[in-house]
């Protein structure tokens, strides 16, 4: 494998399914030897990656989680606005089985009558076009000349979901699904340069909430990245806040990852944040 010629991580969304103000639902943009990667197309993906710079239209290949709306709901927008502002290949969508089906009823048979109006009205239909590659098991799925990525399935919520790494000769970046513990992502996360992962909340808030066993606590993160030895660990899917009346909550929760993983730096992540290796 080759040294790509860039590698960094931009967040264009560290929130998750509810609004909020200042931050979008899951999307990470992976630039990486001078093409840009999509992890997730939450809320606000679109309006945020063209905030922070990068023409959504630069975006060569997308990665799905899982089917939580908050994680896709962005992705048939992403795909015809692309479209509309002149991309010229065809896009690779690599997700969980099911994405096909949700793109062909959420894009093509939604906006079908969109989408004829502007091919009437002389836009390129091929360009339009996506290549949807579903995962249906874990490891290895993609070798470009300078990185790998590769994926290991996690529970969350009754749904198959990917956590993706992305591997060059000398980094290696995790980004996270949501998940509920797993002492394999110990393994998966090991001396990791930078770990983007979920904190939706504490397990006394998980207590209140139906779907609380979906997801780590800052403990359950404190020991994975603690035993991996990640080198920096960024908070991401941070829902208590929408829920929490105390404006420190997200500091709170990382101070604890900080207790249990003193050598390792613990960053509360924020739209437009950018971490350059
Ligand atoms: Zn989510
Ligand atoms: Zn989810």
């Amino acid at each position: 494998m080759k040294e790509p010629s860039s590698l960094s991580v931009l967040i264009a969304g560290s929130g998750a399914v509810r609004a909020h103000p200042t931050r979008g639902g899951p999307s990470f943009l992976v630039n990486v030897d001078d093409q840009n990667l999509l992890f997730d197309c939450g809320r606000c993906a679109v309006h945020n990656i063209s905030r922070f710079g990068v023409p959504v239209e630069t975006i060569s290949e997308v990665y799905i989680t899982h089917l939580h709306f908050d994680h896709i709901c962005d992705l048939p927008l992403l795909l015809l606005l692309s479209w509309n502002n002149g991309r010229t290949q065809r896009m690779p969508v690599y997700g969980p089985k099911g994405i096909k089906s949700f793109l062909e009823n959420g894009l093509r048979n939604a906006y079908v009558d969109d989408i004829k109006s502007r091919v009437s009205h002389g836009k390129n239909p091929d360009y339009l076009e996506w290549d949807t590659i579903e995962l249906t098991k874990e490891g290895v799925f993609r070798k470009a000349e300078t990185y790998t990525i590769d994926a290991l399935a996690t529970k969350h919520g009754g749904l198959l979901n990917f956590n993706y790494r992305i591997t060059t000769p000398d980094k290696k970046i995790v980004i996270m699904s949501d998940s509920e513990p797993d002492p394999r992502l110990i393994d998966f996360c090991r001396d990791a340069d930078l770990v983007l992962i979920e904190c939706s909340g504490t397990k006394e808030f998980y207590a209140t909430q139906d779907w609380g066993g979906w997801h780590m606590t800052p403990e359950d993160i404190g020991q994975i990245v603690s035993e991996a030895g990640v080198k920096k660990v960024v908070l991401k899917h941070l829902v208590i806040e929408s829920f929490s009346k105390d404006p420190h909550i997200s500091e709170s929760m990382a101070n604890v990852i900080r207790s249990l993983h003193p050598d390792g730096e613990t960053i509360v992540g924020e739209d437009g944040m950018k971490f350059t290796l």
